[in-house]
């Protein structure tokens, strides 16, 4: 029996499923250089952008610190598991 898992994000406004993108940012001055990515989910339709993760990556020539932060696109798509169970 094949069993579809679901992983894709609905967009809130639309119900079509969000395109999961990444997009790198690098910034550099006197005191190191810093890179971060963003992943997130856009919608095609409307462009709602809902941001997953964001990971800052600083190098300031003595450490590298890795910062992490996550948001709320992994509870949207908690909430629309729990909503497909009740169905
Ligand atoms: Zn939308």
């Amino acid at each position: 029996m094949i069993k579809e898992i679901r992983t894709e994000i609905l967009c809130p406004k639309c119900k079509v499923p969000m395109d999961y993108l990444s997009e790198t940012e690098k910034t550099s001055n006197n005191n190191g250089k810093s890179i971060k990515i963003t992943r997130y989910y856009k919608c095609p339709v409307c462009g709602r952008r809902i941001i997953d993760e964001v990971l800052v990556i600083k190098d300031n020539n003595n450490d590298i610190i890795i910062e992490s932060h996550t948001n709320g696109a992994r509870k949207l798509i908690e909430k629309q598991k729990a909503t497909n169970l009740i169905k």
